[in-house]
């Protein structure tokens, strides 16, 4: 990186939605830092949310998935230097390098790098057997999602149930497994997994709780994939979607710092995405926060949360204050439902179940010592919108 001594520099290694967002939001709070953004997709920066909804369905393609104000021009016309199609191989203080070799020095680095489908092993064909994170990805899938095809998908979270009401609504025939008994008991809390799944059986989806998976073979380019579950019961599909969860993209850290924390779980961070390395930051999907609240580490792999994040590290670099941080909040449409979630959800806190009807919800999750935690609804909007704001409240 050219530049006279003096000049501030970061490098922001991801350039999906964190990324960018924190390039952008550092470019106007420091007109003279050098901002350099590297990202490994080749495309524009594009918003994943709609990949298992509107583009699957059709009725947004990859034009419209743009994050507005985020493509190349709008980067470069902020004097950001933007690197599409390129990978960091590695990093160390004050320094990143390029899979092609070059090396960047700076001051601070930050990593949006993300996060991947995690995968299990597989003995078929993988243009059969799908996984949901990529603009790549989504194309591949919606070619195979064909009125009266069978899909199977392993799975019931987010991106899961996402993808059977989309691929419903195709006309596909689906059939959703997952493993556990209930779906999104962490996410969203067993009492909302129970009634989505009635939702679904009520769609005229198969589905199957309970019910591991033991194998994903087949026998040659004809012949439908055989997806056999515990117990031996073979499902017989022509795609399979594994939507099993994600596995963070934490490497570059891990490689850099291998005794600061354990792979595969996320790159720690504090609440302000400060890692324990003296300008090293991270962000998004990639970041084990630690929750000062709760005294608990957690990845938050949603939208709002990474968007938000990404501002509030900007200003850290910048030397600002952070600001506050918003409840974590999301949102999954599936089955003409919108699904609301914020605050955290645990196992352990009482469930109040203030309504429950065929097609709203309304359910707050307390603490043991009697504090609101999280709220999950369906036809609430403005409800959760307050109850938002009473959670980011008690936690300042
Ligand atoms: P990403 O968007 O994954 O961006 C990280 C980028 O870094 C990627 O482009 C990656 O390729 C790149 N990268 C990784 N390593 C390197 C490297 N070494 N060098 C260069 N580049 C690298 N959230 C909601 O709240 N509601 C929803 O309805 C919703 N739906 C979703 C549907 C789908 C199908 C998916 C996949 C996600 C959905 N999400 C949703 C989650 C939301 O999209 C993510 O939380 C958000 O995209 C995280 O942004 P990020 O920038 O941290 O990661």
């Amino acid at each position: 990186m050219s530049g006279s001594n003096d000049t501030r520099r970061t490098v922001v290694v991801g350039a999906g939605l964190a990324g960018v967002r924190c390039a952008l939001t550092l470019r106007r709070l420091d007109p003279e830092r050098m901002i350099v953004l590297v990202g490994d997709e080749p495309h524009d920066t594009y918003e994943r949310p709609p990949l298992s909804k509107e583009f699957l369905l059709g009725t947004r393609d990859h034009h419209d998935l743009r994050l507005a104000g985020c493509d190349r021009d709008a980067l470069r016309d902020a004097g950001i230097d933007l690197r599409l199609g390129e990978r960091v191989a590695g990093i160390e203080p004050g320094l990143v390098t390029l899979a092609g070799g070059e090396q960047l020095t700076t001051d601070s680095i930050v990593l949006a790098t993300g996060a991947r489908p995690r995968r299990i092993p597989i003995s078929a064909d993988p243009a059969r057997v799908h996984v949901l994170r990529s603009l790549d990805d989504a194309t591949r899938l919606r070619d195979a999602v064909t009125p009266g095809s069978r899909l199977v998908i392993v799975g019931s979270g987010f991106v899961g149930a996402e993808v059977a009401g989309s691929a419903h609504a195709l006309g596909a025939h689906v059939t959703l497994v997952e493993a556990a008994p209930v779906p999104f008991e962490r996410t969203l809390g067993a009492t909302a997994g129970e009634w989505l799944v009635d939702r679904w059986r009520e769609a005229g989806i198969d589905v199957r709780i309970g019910a591991p998976v033991a194998a994903i073979a087949h026998g040659g380019s004809d012949a439908p994939v055989r997806v056999t579950l515990a117990g031996d019961e073979e499902l017989q599909a022509d795609h399979v979607l594994v939507a099993i969860g994600t596995v963070p993209n934490d490497e570059l850290f891990h490689e850099a710092f291998p005794a600061i924390s354990a792979p595969g779980r996320g790159i720690p961070v504090d609440a302000n995405g400060r890692t324990p390395i003296a300008g090293v930051y991270a962000v998004g999907d990639a970041a084990l926060v630690h929750d000062d609240h709760s005294q608990a580490a957690r990845r938050v792999e949603h939208w709002t949360d990474a968007a938000a994040g990404a501002q509030r590290l900007a200003r850290v670099i910048a030397g600002h204050e952070p600001g506050a941080r918003p409840a974590p909040y999301a949102w999954s449409d599936q089955f003409g439902l919108r699904v609301q979630v914020t605050g955290h959800v645990d196992p352990e806190w009482e469930v109040i179940v203030d309504e429950a009807t065929a097609d709203t919800l309304l359910v707050r999750y307390v603490d043991t010592v009697g504090r609101l935690r999280g709220v999950t609804a369906v036809g609430h909007a403005a409800t959760v919108a307050r109850y938002r704001g009473e959670l980011q409240a008690a936690a300042a």
